[in-house]
């Protein structure tokens, strides 16, 4: 039985995270969050014209910060990347590192991280975007957990379709 309040899937791998299917019981903020993500994502030049990600900040209602993964490196990304995709900055980090341009490391505790990913159909149909999975790597995920962030919304391969990871 998943530890979290949506009682759905369990990843019995990762003792600290829940992680379920949340559409049903996903907030229409979160909802909209995301369909604005998805429009970031397609405008972002992205990395190796493959990942193209867009993720925001959510605290207390208030959208606090975006980040975009790009082809560049960035101080925050060497400390928690580990693969050699960390060379990149990913945009988990890129909006952790914006909202930590503004605001206290304190003001990030208990928000929200929201990620899309978008990705082509096909290479015939260059505008043609679907809906990517963009679940945080582990370098993100012990961001996440080391800034105190309590809730992970991210795309998945199935259109519309978002996952949760409440952090426990
Ligand atoms: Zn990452």
């Amino acid at each position: 039985m998943c530890s979290c309040r949506h009682g759905d899937s369990v990843f019995p791998d990762v003792r600290t995270v829940s992680e379920c299917y949340a559409l049903k019981l996903m907030k229409k903020r979160d909802l909209r969050t995301m369909k604005l993500l998805r429009r970031l994502a397609i405008d972002n030049e992205g990395v190796r014209k493959r990942f193209k990600l867009a993720a925001a900040l959510v605290n207390k209602k208030t959208l606090i910060s975006i980040g975009l993964n790009e082809m560049r490196t960035h101080p925050l990304q060497g400390k928690f990347g580990k693969n050699e995709e960390s060379l990149f900055l990913h945009a988990e980090i890129a909006a952790i590192a914006n909202a930590l341009n503004h605001l206290d490391k304190e003001a990030l505790k208990g928000s929200t991280l929201l990620i899309h990913r978008v990705k082509r159909k096909s290479s015939l149909n260059r505008r043609d975007w679907i809906d990517g999975l963009a679940k945080p790597c582990e370098g993100c995920m012990s961001a996440i957990v080391s800034f105190g962030i309590k809730k992970v919304v991210y795309s998945t391969d199935e259109p519309d379709k978002y996952k949760e990871i409440i952090l426990v």
